[in-house]
């Protein structure tokens, strides 16, 4: 694709979604001459690339970590990695599967931001044009591109675009195809799971004696890790071990209206019941509504499930992250 239009001058493309993808793809237009403009609703980029800071603590209670199976996105983790914006993360991880219980050895190496995830994001948004804070409602088409306006239908940006690139979750993506109803009908039939995310924080050892979990014999939890266990964490002010705490879609999905301090006391037991015996009492984490003991829930937009994307020549989507 050519950077430049028939009249010479340089194409305009928006982007709508700092996450990995729109992050990716806005640097690949910029690269081949485009003039990009990334709209993102949140306050920082990376989406569900995401740190929460609570208390001075962080937790990547999105994405964990990821792996490489693409020579090409090799070469890119390899730059990342010379630039100390990634590092592996050698956690040792278990399948727990009912009696069935075993270590599961990384096919590939298993990265992660550094400091935190959000460095990935971070790094990838640098010398961009990003509109952080702007949550596109609406397209329009006008003969001479499209505009995008925000909920109260003002135009985010009155010159206009020749192309708009929506990088985000089908479900927030449909609204705006309103006009466009043969793509709306195939991305509504995307489907995704939700996902709730404790962060959980310990002043004593936890006893446990691996750094994370796949999850399969539990009615609550579906991934455990020991955030602590990551590459460059820093140390945690009068924590031990810091675990991030993932639900299973089903769970996640029956109670999707659940009170976060709900939802992160029965994920903070089910994850007791899993060591084996309470958390010690003088078990703290950010606090949540002034208790001391009690983890905080956060809820995620959900990870992909359908297999093949419904768009002819795309790659098929299989366990994203294992
Ligand atoms: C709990 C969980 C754990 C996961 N763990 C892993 C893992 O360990 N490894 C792995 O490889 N993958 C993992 N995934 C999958 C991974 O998160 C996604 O594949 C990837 O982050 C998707 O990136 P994206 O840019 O497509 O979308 P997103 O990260 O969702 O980014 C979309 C962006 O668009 C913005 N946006 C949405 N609507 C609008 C709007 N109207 N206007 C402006 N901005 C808008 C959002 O704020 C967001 O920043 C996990 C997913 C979940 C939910």
């Amino acid at each position: 694709m050519s950077g430049f239009r028939a009249t010479g001058r340089p194409a305009r493309i928006a982007v709508v979604g700092a996450g990995i993808a729109g992050l990716s793809c806005a640097r690949a237009l910029v690269e081949l001459g485009v003039r990009v403009r990334v709209f993102e609703r949140e306050s920082c980029p990376g989406g569900r690339v995401a740190t929460r800071r609570i208390e001075a603590l962080c937790f990547d209670h999105g994405v964990q970590y990821f792996t490489t199976q693409d020579l090409r996105f090799e070469a890119v983790v390899h730059q990342w990695h010379a630039d100390g914006i990634v590092a592996p993360w050698r956690g040792r991880t278990m399948v727990l599967a009912g009696r069935g219980q075993g270590e599961q050895v990384a096919a590939a190496p298993r990265f992660v931001g550094v400091p935190t995830m959000e460095a990935v994001a971070v790094y990838l948004a640098r010398g961009l044009d990003l509109r952080l804070g702007n949550a596109v409602a609406q397209l329009r088409r006008q003969a001479a591109g499209w505009t995008l306006h925000d909920d109260s239908g003002a135009a985010l940006d009155e010159a206009g675009f020749d192309r708009v690139v929506l990088a985000m979750p089908s479900a927030s993506a449909l609204p705006l195809l309103a006009d466009l109803s043969t793509l709306a009908e195939r991305v509504a039939t995307v489907a995704w799971d939700p996902c709730w995310a404790a962060m959980l924080s310990l002043s004593r050892p936890s006893g446990i004696d691996f750094d994370a979990a796949f999850v399969s014999d539990d009615p609550i939890l579906g991934w455990i890790a020991r955030e602590s266990s990551k590459p460059s964490r820093a140390p945690l002010r009068g924590a031990a071990e810091s675990w991030v705490l993932h639900a299973h879609p089903t769970w996640s999905r029956a109670y999707l209206n659940m009170e976060e301090a709900d939802a992160s006391r029965w994920m903070q037991r089910a994850f007791a019941a899993r060591r084996g015996g309470p958390l010690s009492p003088s078990a703290r984490g950010p606090t949540h509504g002034g208790r001391p003991d009690v983890s905080r829930a956060w809820f995620l937009d959900g990870s992909l499930v359908t297999d093949e994307l419904p768009f002819s020549g795309r790659p098929a989507i299989k366990s994203p992250y294992r």
